[in-house]
């Protein structure tokens, strides 16, 4: 019997996990999910928490609930992967072996990589949304806070979501504004990017929704240290930036293990073809989600196009053929501008997000690059779609693949 071994349980370990069950004959193939929690976190849902638009229950399931019936499920670390040896060295001491590894083991925040971050501030006036435990502490000091100075900053690229932080600074400006105390609120949106965004088109567009909600914006600023006691943030080149409130979006990395194994780059991402999803360095590991290094956005809706992909390599990798290079990039998000509207931008390698209608040309529902009702009722939807369909492993209605049809071209970018 062959072994296929796939580490991490997240949007993408599960989605492949499921594909790849309904695939494979269950009396050739065992297929082994490892992941250390018990429990399943929808993390777009974080977002939702510090306005109170969402408690904690609503983004938490028990993860076997998820996972097919014949999928063996391990509840442990993982501390190492040896990959001359094929095996996976797990912290309770056992050893599993495999003939197919796919990495899914997503990435975090790493706040203690700024110094003074995690300092006498850290959840007292300096929060991420990032963590679920993050999330529901901003949520109760946002409760009770009277305004002032808030600071949202991105410690460095890549990060996951890269549209999360301004979704924030969007859903901020609402927030208090619904509250009564906008006027009392002075939002700063900082940013080691050169505009609000890392797509040109998209980035002038995000940009101008910046400046009509009266968000002030610094780019080009990358984060040396934070003064706690001073509540003030400083670039490498010495720019300073005081704060009542820092939400910080910190480093993110890929897992430590990737590290310890010797599989990844200085972030801990794992060196992976962009368009085979397969490892750079051994012909028998894939790599989805947010773990690989490819250029694509770190977010789900990526992991579920990239699964569709990869489970078609993985299949023809096992009868002994080439992995085709077809995996695009594609990525869809919905980005919630605040007051119960919201923005879609659907891109890949080689488009930028554009204007126009989506999935249907001349219909929609959901507008491109524009805001509407009907966007933020897409993005209230994914949560369903999230637990019900793509973790399942269904196939949606919509191509891996980004389709052109709907898109004002007019404005492409390459
Ligand atoms: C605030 C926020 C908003 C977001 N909004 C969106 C959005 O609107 N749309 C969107 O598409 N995406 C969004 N994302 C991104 C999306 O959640 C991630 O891209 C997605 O979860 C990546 O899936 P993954 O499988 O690669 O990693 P994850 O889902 O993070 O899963 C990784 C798994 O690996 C496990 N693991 C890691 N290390 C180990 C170890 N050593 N031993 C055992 N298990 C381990 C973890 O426990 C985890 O279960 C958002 C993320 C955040 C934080």
């Amino acid at each position: 019997m062959k072994k296929l071994v796939i580490l991490g349980s997240g949007a993408g370990g599960t989605m492949m996990a499921n594909k790849l069950a309904t695939n494979l004959e269950e009396k050739d193939w065992q297929i082994t999910v490892i992941d250390k929690t018990l429990d399943h976190h929808y993390q777009p849902g974080y977002l939702f928490i510090p306005f109170g638009m969402y408690l904690p229950k609503d983004v938490v399931r028990p993860r076997k609930n998820y996972l097919s019936r014949h999928i063996r499920f391990i509840h442990d670390e993982i501390q190492s992967v040896d990959a001359e040896q094929n095996k996976v060295h797990l912290a309770s001491g056992s050893k599993i072996d495999y003939d197919f590894l796919i990495i899914a083991s997503g990435c975090t925040i790493h706040p203690e990589e700024n110094e003074g971050m995690t300092g006498e501030g850290w959840h007292q006036n300096i929060f991420d949304f990032y963590t679920l435990e993050g999330a529901t502490k901003l949520a109760k000091f946002l409760r009770g806070w009277k305004g002032g100075k808030m600071v949202i900053n991105i410690a460095e690229m890549p990060i996951k979501c890269p549209v999360a932080p301004l979704e924030f600074s969007f859903l901020a400006d609402w927030y208090f504004s619904d509250k009564g105390i906008r006027e009392d609120v002075h939002i700063e949106y900082v940013t080691p990017l050169s505009s609000a965004f890392t797509k040109k088109v998209a980035a002038a567009e995000l940009g101008h929704f910046l400046e009509q909600k009266n968000i002030h914006v610094t780019t080009e600023f990358n984060l040396g240290e934070v003064d706690s006691e001073g509540n003030k943030i400083s670039s490498f080149d010495e720019q300073n930036i005081d704060y009542d409130l820092l939400i910080t979006i910190p480093t993110n990395m890929g897992a430590e293990f990737i590290g310890e194994s010797g599989l990844g780059d200085e972030l801990n991402f794992v060196p992976t073809d962009g368009k085979t999803l397969r490892s750079k360095e051994h012909d028998n590991i894939f790599v989805v989600g947010d773990a690989s290094d490819i250029p694509a956005s770190k977010a789900a809706s990526v992991a579920h196009f990239a699964s569709e992909t990869l489970t078609k390599n993985f299949l023809r990798v096992i009868e002994g053929l080439d992995p085709e290079p077809s995996f695009d990039g594609h990525a869809n998000c919905y980005i919630e501008s605040g007051f119960g509207k919201g923005l879609l931008i659907d891109f890949n390698y080689e488009v930028e997000p554009l204007p126009g209608e989506f999935p249907l040309p001349g219909i929609g529902p959901f507008s491109l690059l524009k805001e509407s009702k009907a966007n933020h009722w897409g993005k209230m939807m994914y949560r369903w779609i999230y637990f019900n369909m793509l973790l399942r492993g269904v196939d949606l209605p919509i191509p891996a693949k980004m389709m052109m049809a709907g898109k004002n071209a007019l404005h492409h970018v390459a």
